[in-house]
């Protein structure tokens, strides 16, 4: 997944190959920073366009302010501008926007790439998610007035979520879902979950559960609250979701996938509700 395009905050659009973080950038040396992964899509004129674009720059800004950082939304939009007149092949790709805190004597540093998207994603969204789900040890409210914990923030720590994301290939899978200890569904390590159960959409609250607030989920549900569907705000288990139609792992750019198999058991695939939940993705 090579780098296509390379953008600096403040410097514009560089040679993808350049140097552009120092060895003592926080964001290097303890994950100290925030980012945001979003889908860019070209057309055969080569006109690129960045989905949600609004929902993501007002995340990083909030992520920014949980991190105690400036944000410069008119710098981004302009370096968003820009590699969007940098790329211009047609189809899908992912634009990815880093702000770490940078180096102790320096200020934050604002990084953006665009690279093809990742090889696995189309024979995902083709064949759906073998998803197991793992333990990630903290109470469905751990995050409840604990704004040190980053809860919701789009931080670059994802160690762990990388983690879990091997973990569920070593054991057969193609991606996790965190559990929290008393059995609460949470997220995925990059995606939201959602589920159809009951003529209704769920997913799992934001706030003291700490999981990411979906760009993708929250347009699904606005979306589909539009064309009559109810939609819950659910702490649900295990059981619930394999009592549930469909489930799916949802995000900007894989975007809506179902689960295929759940822990080891197979599920039906509803192609009908799966094909209605993708195109109100833009999928
Ligand atoms: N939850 C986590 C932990 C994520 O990393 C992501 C996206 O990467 C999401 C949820 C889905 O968010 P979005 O739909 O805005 O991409």
């Amino acid at each position: 997944m090579a780098v296509q395009v390379l953008g600096v905050l403040g410097n514009g659009i560089l040679d993808p190959a350049t140097p552009v973080v120092r060895a003592d950038d926080a964001g290097l040396t303890r994950g100290d920073g925030c980012f945001e992964g979003c889908r860019v899509r070209t057309d055969t004129a080569g006109h690129t366009r960045v989905d949600k674009l609004d929902r993501h720059v007002a995340r990083m800004a909030r992520s920014c302010a949980a991190l105690d950082m400036p944000f410069d939304e008119a710098g981004w939009r302009t370096l968003v501008e820009q590699a969007c007149r940098a790329w211009t092949v047609a189809g899908e790709a992912a634009l990815k926007l880093v702000q770490t805190r940078g180096p102790a004597d320096g200020g934050p540093t604002g990084l953006l790439t665009v690279s093809p998207l990742p090889p696995d994603y189309p024979r995902q969204r083709r064949e759906g998610l073998r998803v197991v789900s793992l333990a990630r040890g903290l109470s469905a409210d751990a995050f409840a007035e604990a704004p040190w914990l980053l809860g919701g923030v789009k931080t670059l720590s994802y160690a762990v979520n990388m983690a879990a994301q091997r973990e569920a290939e070593r054991r057969g899978a193609d991606e996790a879902i965190f559990v929290a200890a008393d059995g609460a569904v949470l997220e995925a390590p990059t995606g939201s979950v959602v589920w159809a159960l009951d003529g209704g959409l769920h997913t799992t609250p934001t706030g003291d559960t700490g999981i990411l607030a979906g760009t993708t989920q929250q347009l699904l549900f606005e979306r589909a609250a539009d064309v009559g569907w109810a939609t819950f705000e659910t702490l649900a288990t295990v059981e619930d979701l394999h009592a549930a139609a469909v489930v799916w792992v949802i995000s900007s750019v894989r975007g809506p996938v179902d689960v295929i198999e759940l822990d080891g058991k197979a599920r039906s695939r509803k192609p009908v509700i799966d094909a209605e939940v993708r195109a109100l993705c833009d999928f």
